[in-house]
Parts: C-alpha cells; structure tokens; sequence
C-alpha cells in the first residue's frame, strides 16, 4: 500500500475539532529528500496536519507512515526518536534558561533523562556530546552570541532559529517547520533560508509551512496547497499562480 519512495505517506486523514470539521480526506505523500512548503490560507488546517503528522494531535481516521512505519497511534515523543522532529509557529521559551540550556534541555528530551540521573560516567559523556552538538547547531544558526543570554530575552526570529536548533538537537532525517520566518528580520530570513538547505544539502527531508512567495519560490521544490482542510493542489512553485484551485483557496470565491 505504501509507494515504493514515500518517506512520509499520508492516507486519508480526518480530523474534527467538536462540529469544526479541520481535515477532511488529507493525503500526502512525500519522497526522500523534497523540500515541500504546505500552504493555504489561515484556518485552512496547516498547523493541525502537522500536530497530526508529529503525534501532538490524534487523527480521527486515516493513516500516517514515516519510513515504512506507522506511526499515527505513536506518542510524539517516541515519533521524534523515529527521525522526525517539528518546529512551533509559536516557540514558547522557558524563562530562566539560556539558550544554550534550551538546546542542552532539548537533547535531554530526545536521550532520556536515566543517564543524567544517575551521573554516570556514561552520562558525563552524553552530557559532553550534547553540549558539543549544541554548540555546532547554535553557530550553524548564528546564536553563538547570544548563547549565555535568557532565552525569553532574545528576539522572535532568533527564538524560530532556537526552535530550529532543538529539533536538529535530535538528528532527524525530516523535519517539520510551521512558520519559521513569520516575524523574522528579512537579514535572518536569508540565513534561515541558507541554513535550511544546507540541511537539505546533507540529505534531510523538509516540510515547511510558509507564506512568504519568495521564500517557497527560493526553497520549495513542490507544494502542496490547503484550502479548508482538503489538499487543493499539488505543484511546483512556479505553477501555483496559474493553478484556478489555489487561486480560489486565496482569493475565497
Ligand atoms: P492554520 O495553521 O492553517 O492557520 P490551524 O490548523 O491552526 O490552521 O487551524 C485550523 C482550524 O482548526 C481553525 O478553525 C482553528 O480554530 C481550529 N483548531 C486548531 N486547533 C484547535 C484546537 N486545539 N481546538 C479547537 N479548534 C482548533
Ligand atoms: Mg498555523
């Protein structure tokens, strides 16, 4: 049933917020390595589909499978651990962390917390290990300077670009991004832009929710378009400003 190169394959997914019918009939499939911006006008199910996808949202029918796996009865915690991590729209900072600790936290969640407990020799080693990656993804993603500052203190796109770091803090090998450059200094925009594929470079699968024309035109190689909760189009960039559904979608007639 599943496409020979589906990484992610999504069946039929519904999902109904009390009588708010958000998903209807959702089928997505995608292939190793796209790069696939999941757009659509507020309201239209963006963010649901990948609460679904990631576990934080259960289904009401249909399926989803990562990497030959099914993973739509799975915990979010444990799908992470499967290679697939996510971004918040709206990152939420702890308030007497630095940044460097959010992303330290981060490798907590995804390895377990039994090592740090038990202050083993292993666990100083894990610890060092996570504090090394930590330090390589802030600086891949330009927070070095602001490494030791509160992390609630920081700006909003340096916070999306925090939120980025945690989700790579578990190696993933696709990972979901819900607004990363809403609200972002068109200056981080382009790093954002430039940090995404250069992961994509090393061979990791994104989805990324985003407005921004120029950044799906520069970053996506296929979108794929919702309109009140149905998948209205699947296309390239280029094709959506001649595409009659998508137009719709937008333009509400
Ligand atoms: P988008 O991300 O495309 O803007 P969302 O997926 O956030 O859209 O929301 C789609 C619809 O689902 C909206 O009508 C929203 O109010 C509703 N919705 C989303 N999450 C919940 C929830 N936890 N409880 C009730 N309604 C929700
Ligand atoms: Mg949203």
């Amino acid at each position: 049933r599943t496409p020979a190169n589906a990484f992610l394959d999504i069946r039929s997914v519904a999902k109904a917020f009390g009588g708010n019918q958000v998903l209807e009939d959702v089928s997505v499939q995608i292939a190793p390595g796209e790069i696939v911006g999941l757009l659509g006008p507020n309201g239209s199910g963006k963010s649901t589909l990948l609460n679904v996808i990631t576990g934080f949202t259960p289904a009401d029918a249909g399926s989803v499978h990562f990497d030959g796996r099914r993973i739509d009865r799975v915990a979010a915690h444990r799908i992470v651990r499967t290679g697939m991590a996510r971004t918040f729209q709206l990152p939420s900072m702890p308030a007497k962390m630095s940044v460097m600790e959010v992303a330290m936290a981060a490798a907590t969640a995804h390895h377990g917390v039994f090592d740090t407990l038990v202050g083993t020799a292993r666990a100083r080693a894990t610890e060092r290990a996570a504090r090394d990656k930590a330090a390589h993804l802030l600086q891949e993603l330009l927070l070095t300077p602001v490494r030791d500052l509160p992390a609630a203190a920081i700006s909003g796109g340096q916070k999306k670009l925090l939120g980025i770091v945690c989700a790579l803090m578990a190696e993933p090998r696709m990972l979901l991004l819900d607004e990363p450059t809403a609200g972002v200094h068109p200056n981080l925009r382009r790093d954002i832009v430039a940090a995404l594929q250069r992961l994509n470079a090393q061979g990791m699968t994104l989805v990324i929710v985003e407005h921004d024309m120029h950044f799906i035109r520069d970053v996506c190689t296929r979108c794929v378009v919702l309109d009140r909760g149905s998948i209205v189009a699947s296309c390239r960039p280029d094709e959506l400003a001649s595409n009659d559904r998508v137009l719709q979608a937008y333009l509400g007639t």
